[in-house]
This record gives structure tokens, C-alpha cells and sequence, in this order.
């Protein structure tokens, strides 16, 4: 296995611009979806040289689909990433809070929030939906995710694809709606939200603008 040159955990990258984290996220997929991930910063000497500290450059909230690991399929290693998962990348208290808290306690400088293909949560929603209203749903991810199918639908969209891109944009604005920290850190450029899919078939992750 090829390793990246690890003379120093600090020494990394410049990705001080959160499009130059993107790019170097996007960069790294693009090598895990042609068969070429580099598995970077993941022997004893990154894990050694990590025990001080952390400093990851981004924070993924994905989808805790076991098909989508985020550092795997962006080809990062240890301490690049601070990651959250949830069925549907569905939010409560504790993903906001932990999503602040690595804006003012690491400092990322980007936040990605990735569905993906095939998404079992939004599945889900949708034979939610056939048993009544979502909002009166027992399943946090069928109020959730369904809200969101239904949002989609109102679009005059129809494919479980669309719902699966409209749930994320749905995500962001949620997002930036709950928390004045994250509101304010994207209206000062502190850091860029970006929505991404990722895609099952070819191990790509699609860039989503709203
Ligand atoms: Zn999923």
C-alpha cells in the first residue's frame, strides 16, 4: 500500500479556504471511485502523531448507511474528518451541537452533509407516508425524511433520486434555520455548507447546488 509522506501531522495541505477542502475531498473520491485510494494517514505514525490533538479540516454529517463511510469513500485518514451519522442524516439537538462544536472548538472550515443512493431512510419515508401524514408518524425519520419526499413532490418531483438530493438541501436549511453558530459562521465565510450524494453504482459522489 502507497503511503503518503507523513512527516508531520501539521504539515498538511493548505486548506484554509473551505473551496480548497472541498477540492481535496472531492479529489480524494475521485480516487476511491477510479480504484485508486491512497488510504492516507493511517498507520502508527499518523495515529501517533494525532494523540496531542486533533485538527480535521471538515466536518461530514452522512447518512450511517454502512455503504457510506465517509472517510473511505473521500479517501481521508485519521484526523481529517470529524464525522456524524444519523439514519437519513436526520438532525436533533445533539448532531446540531456537535456540528457547532466543531465549528468553535476545531475550527473546520467546511461542512458537508451527504445522502446517497439507494438511502433506506428515505425508502422508509416513503412507505411512511403511505400509512398516514408524516408529521403524525411514531419514526423520527419518517417525519423527517418524509417531510422532505413531500417537499420534493410539491416540486412536482418524483423520483426517489430527487428526494434523496431535495432531503439534503432540506437538511441545510434546517440546518442553518436552527443554529444561530452555524447561521452566523457561513454569513461571516467562516465556512461553506455544501450537499453532496453519494452514488452506490459508481462510488462517486455527486455535488449537489441548490
Ligand atoms: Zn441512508
Amino acid at each position: 500500500m502507497e503511503q503518503r509522506d507523513n512527516a508531520s501531522a501539521i504539515d498538511r495541505p493548505d486548506t484554509d479556504l473551505a473551496t480548497g477542502t472541498w477540492s481535496r475531498m472531492l479529489a480524494g473520491n475521485r480516487r476511491f471511485s477510479q480504484g485508486e485510494a491512497e488510504h492516507p494517514w493511517q498507520d502508527e505514525e499518523s495515529r501517533e502523531q494525532l494523540i496531542d490533538g486533533q485538527h480535521p479540516f471538515a466536518t461530514v454529517l452522512s447518512c450511517s448507511d454502512s455503504r457510506v463511510p465517509p472517510e473511505i469513500v473521500f479517501d481521508q485518514g485519521l484526523g481529517d474528518l470529524f464525522t456524524i451519522r444519523t439514519a437519513g442524516e436526520i438532525l436533533d439537538e445533539a448532531v446540531v451541537a456537535s456540528l457547532e462544536f466543531s465549528v468553535q472548538a476545531l475550527h473546520v472550515n467546511l461542512i458537508v452533509v451527504m445522502g446517497h443512493e439507494h438511502c433506506g431512510a428515505v425508502e422508509s419515508a416513503i412507505q411512511g407516508l403511505k400509512l398516514g401524514k408524516a408529521e403524525d408518524s411514531d419514526s423520527i425519520v419518517v417525519r423527517q425524511v418524509g417531510a422532505s419526499v413531500l417537499a420534493a413532490q410539491d416540486s412536482d418531483l418524483d423520483t426517489t433520486d430527487d428526494y434523496e438530493r431535495v432531503h439534503v438541501a432540506r437538511t441545510i436549511e434546517q440546518l442553518v434555520d436552527r443554529s444561530s453558530i452555524l447561521r452566523d459562521a457561513v454569513a461571516s465565510e467562516q465556512i461553506m455548507i455544501v450537499g453532496a450524494r453519494y452514488l452506490l453504482t459508481t462510488g462517486k459522489v455527486e455535488v449537489l447546488s441548490f
